[in-house]
């Protein structure tokens, strides 16, 4: 049988079902299934993602002629239930034609509206309305958008001028007029006749007058939009693979701009920001729904209690509000009941919070797109919970909801509470996007790239925001608008990225030509601090320092489910008792990463440790030894103590040691002080110490092997620590970890020390406690040879920065040379020291977990790298059989989420 390309709907009937999303999009596939429903939508198409495929494989002339039986046929469908026709003079039928990813990618595909329309169809749509001025304002829409979306015509740069809106100042400035809206049915046809003149102009050939012509190059212009550098950025952004594609949705226009008994809209069946189970949206009357999110009119609340909430936050009075700006449930009651009821099936139907599109036209509502709301990750937690408590889903479902990563947004500071209060706002706008930001004042993307890549933080300032900010917002601390609506751009992309962002706030006058913003009257430049409170929508000027983030009861509840149903345990990376705290707070059971050589840069340390590496023999070194071995003691009684009953995994001293010495002249002399020997001496020492490849050079095990003393000290320190708290009650549980083991005797003469040392100390104590000896897996060759280490060890942890480091053969510290080109152009998908590489660096790891428990089935495992805290690699090695993973604190409830989540899948 031939490939099905096209999937009609409409009038409670439709070809494809929600769960159809990788083939029909995100949009085509719910389109489907409301109709299924009986929510009212109309009518149109679905062309699939497959066949965005085949057309960046096998061009445009092929797909539109394979295509062509099954639009046409849909078309037909579109054409009945619609009573018009498309292409006709007398009774046209309008479409909208629009991409429709599997997972949306708000803003960062094009839409073509009012396809169809020409110089007869204007006339035609004009009679049939019985608004002219409607007519010719969509005419006009319609040039200027397939203009720029499929002609090329849009501005690419700051510098470029967009024609269209040249044209439109004109006309208004001839007219001696502000705002679109006061032109009239002349002038409108004045904008058509020159907007066409500068399409010939700019693409030598004439505006198509044939709705098919129209159709086609829309449809094609779809596809080409996934390769546009907006999609290419925001899918690496997401990890989202381009052989996805996007599907083409075709529709039937209907018009929220046919007079003030039409208006359009955006939705929310709950809060996307706080989660709170509360409808809301806004809506504009007399509007296409492109005026509701691009921010030029201010849009209205649907619900009563939403508008004056946002009238209170906005400080306008009760009887402005009425007057100006009133509910939907004011203004169209019916309208607003139908929606109330509409936005209640679909969350009842689909189970989660839905993100909605509706149109009335002339007092019928219509539902343009549902799909699952971007929330925030307060919101997204609080809807799962909520969600649960109501008997929509069950724990399993709460546990897939919630997106590991997104957790980071609600372990993000706030601002100190002390400071806060003393501070007044100066200016507040709509809370978008909650958190606290602080940072220097910039107004344009690029901007803030190149500020925060000086290590500036920065609040991005725009009057609005369009896609084309993307990067500039990726890199700010904050996003504040003048302008827009909780629905707008701005708000919506901020929220997705979970980004502090302000918008709409009052009295902010932005004037990008002269850098600088006036908020009610106060001028601040570029560079000058501001604060956002994107949970409140307050402005405050200066830097408002932040703290910690408090988590709530539904945060609890679900890290309790994810606990419930995972199978690792997950530690931290912890080198300080206060980390420690910080991770155990955070849920951490344990301990699988203390470096021990982050230690010894404190002031009290680094000279000791200086003396130490600077030791001409053996007795010098010993005399720093006895040094340290008080202070690591401390040390490790602190974290023991913080880690009370749970293990903690400490690491031999693992430092390239050039990076501990001083380099400077200053330094040296005062080392040559310390050590009462010649300067002359010591900048020898430290010049020997050079090596040409340090991460390859005199580090981990190898320095314990050279200087057994110092393994010696460290496991005194450790064992000493844990008999003394002992005493005290408190159970340390260590575990000695020998670093960048190649070969199982480098392990096996680093055991045979540590064991000599803990049965003396023991000795000396006449007590003992529970330890155990093990490796970290982080040499390739380690890897390959772990059924005879194991062997040896009571556990392996894989240190997958050195294995990443080794296996690919990419220097740790020069990575960032070519890593971002080779992401660019496609030979590696991923940075491979953030996410594990599974094929190849992932293969090491999944083989010595099961050559090392062939000869040892109880050998624990566990992963120790930065991967430690990335939801996939947490995954990868739930699949492989690991105990554990380890990951700074910060992660930690990232990782048990994750890990729950792998348990379940
Ligand atoms: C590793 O190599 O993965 C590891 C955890 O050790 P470090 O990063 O300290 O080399
Ligand atoms: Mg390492």
């Amino acid at each position: 049988m031939e490939k099905k390309r096209v999937y009609t709907f409409g009038n409670g009937m439709a070809e494809g079902r929600a769960d159809m999303k990788n083939l029909l999009g995100g949009k085509g596939a719910n389109l489907a299934e409301m109709n299924l429903i009986g929510v009212p939508v109309p009518p149109g198409f679905t062309i699939t993602t497959e066949v965005c495929t085949e057309y960046n494989l096998l061009g445009r002339d092929y797909v539109v002629e394979v295509l062509k039986p099954e639009v046409e046929k849909a078309m037909e469908n579109i054409e009945k239930l619609m009573g018009a026709k498309f292409g006709d003079r007398e009774n046209p039928c309008l479409v909208s034609v629009r991409s429709g990813a599997r997972v949306s990618m708000p803003g960062m595909m094009d839409t073509v509206l009012n396809l169809g329309l020409n110089d007869d169809a204007v006339e035609g749509i004009a009679r049939k309305s019985g608004n002219e001025r409607f007519a010719w304002d969509s005419y006009r829409r319609f040039i200027q958008m397939y203009g720029d979306v499929v002609l090329g015509m849009k501005p690419q740069s700051k510098e470029d001028i967009d024609p269209f809106e040249e044209i439109m100042e004109e006309v208004k400035h001839a007219k001696g007029v502000e705002l679109d809206t006061d032109l009239d049915v002349a002038d409108l046809k004045e904008l058509v006749k020159r907007f066409k003149m500068a399409v010939k102009e700019r693409t030598g050939k004439d505006f198509p007058e044939s709705a098919w012509d129209q159709l086609w190059g829309a449809v094609c212009a779809v596809f080409d939009s996934w390769m546009n550098e907006r999609a290419i950025l925001y899918r690496k952004m997401n990890n989202f693979p381009e052989e996805w594609g996007t599907a083409v949705n075709v529709q039937a226009m209907v018009y929220g701009n046919m007079g003030v008994t039409s208006a359009t809209g955006v939705a929310f069946t709950r809060d996307a920001a706080t989660g709170e189970d509360i409808f809301n949206g806004e809506y504009l009357i007399n509007a296409q729904g492109e005026d509701v999110v691009a921010g030029v009119r201010t849009p209205q609340q649907i619900t009563l209690e939403g508008s004056r909430r946002w009238a209170k936050l906005q400080g306008i009075s009760e009887e402005e509000r009425a007057a100006k700006y009133p509910s939907l449930e004011e203004s169209m009651p019916e309208c607003a009941q139908e929606l109330i009821k509409t936005q209640q099936k679909l969350e009842d139907y689909f189970k989660d919070m839905q993100d909605l599109e509706f149109t009335i036209q002339d007092g019928k509502l219509w539902l343009l797109q549902t799909r699952s709301g971007k929330r925030t990750g307060a919101a997204m937690i609080k809807i799962a919970i909520d969600m649960l408590h109501q008997g929509y889903i069950d724990e399993k479902t709460v546990l897939k909801r919630c997106d590991p990563e997104k957790l980071d947004e609600l372990l993000h500071p706030v601002f100190d509470k002390k400071i806060l209060a003393a501070s007044k706002p100066i200016t507040n706008g709509l809370p978008a996007s909650p958190g606290a930001a602080t940072g220097q004042v910039v107004f344009h993307a690029d901007e803030a790239e190149a500020w925060a890549k000086d290590g500036k933080k920065v609040i991005l300032c725009r009057i609005e925001t369009s896609p084309e900010d993307l990067r500039g917002m990726a890199t700010a601390q904050g996003i504040l608008t003048a302008r827009g609506g909780m629905t707008s751009h701005a708000a919506v992309v901020a929220r997705g990225m979970g980004k502090c962002c302000v918008s709409a706030a009052n009295g902010v006058v932005i004037n990008y030509k002269e850098r600088k913003m006036t908020i009610n009257g106060k001028v601040f430049n570029e560079g000058d601090w501001i604060s956002l409170n994107g949970t409140t929508g307050n402005v405050y000027e200066g830097n408002i320092p932040t703290q910690d983030a408090e988590l709530g009861p539904d945060f609890l509840e679900l890290m309790k489910i994810a606990d419930k149903y995972t199978r690792m345990s997950v530690r931290t990376n912890a080198d300080t008792p206060h980390d420690a705290q910080v991770a155990r707070n955070f849920g951490a059971t344990g301990i699988g990463l203390c470096r021990t050589e982050h230690m010894f840069f404190e002031e009290d340390k680094i000279i000791p440790m200086r003396e130490m590496i600077l030791a001409k023999d053996e007795e010098g070194r010993r005399k720093a030894l006895e040094k340290l071995l008080p202070l690591q003691k401390k040390d490790f009684k602190g974290i023991f103590a913080a880690m009370d009953g749970f293990p903690v995994t400490v690491r031999l001293l693992d430092p390239p040691l050039h990076e501990f010495v001083p380099h400077d002249e200053k330094g040296q002399m005062e080392m040559a002080k310390v050590m009462n020997i010649s300067y002359n001496d010591i900048h020898e020492r430290v010049e020997s110490l050079m090596e040409a490849n340090p991460m390859l050079g005199l580090r981990g095990c190898r320095l314990g092997n050279l200087y057994p003393e110092i393994t010696e000290m460290q496991t005194r320190a450790i064992i000493e620590a844990a008999l003394e708290l002992k005493k005290e009650g408190i159970t340390a549980i260590p575990e000695i970890m020998v670093p960048l083991t190649g070969i199982v005797y480098e392990f096996k003469a680093q055991k045979e020390i540590i064991e000599k040392t803990i049965q003396q100390v023991f000795s000396e104590h006449s007590d003992s406690i529970e330890y155990k000896i093990g490796t970290m897996i982080e040499i390739p060759r380690a890897a390959l040879t772990a059924h005879k280490i194991a062997k040896e060890a009571d556990f392996f942890s894989f240190g997958t920065n050195d294995l990443t480091q080794m296996t690919f053969g990419y220097s740790r510290d020069d990575v960032a040379k070519f890593l971002p080109l080779y992401i660019d152009k496609g030979i590696l998908k991923q940075d491979p020291f953030a996410v594990l590489d599974q094929n190849g660096v992932g293969q090491l790891v999944n083989m010595a977990v099961q050559s090392g428990r062939a000869v040892k089935p109880i050998l624990k495992c566990g992963i120790c790298g930065e991967h430690g805290g990335e939801p996939s690699s947490v995954k990868f090695c739930h699949h492989v059989g690991l105990n554990y993973v380890s990951c700074s604190p910060f992660r930690v409830p990232i990782a048990r989420l994750a890990a729950a989540q792998a348990a379940i899948e």
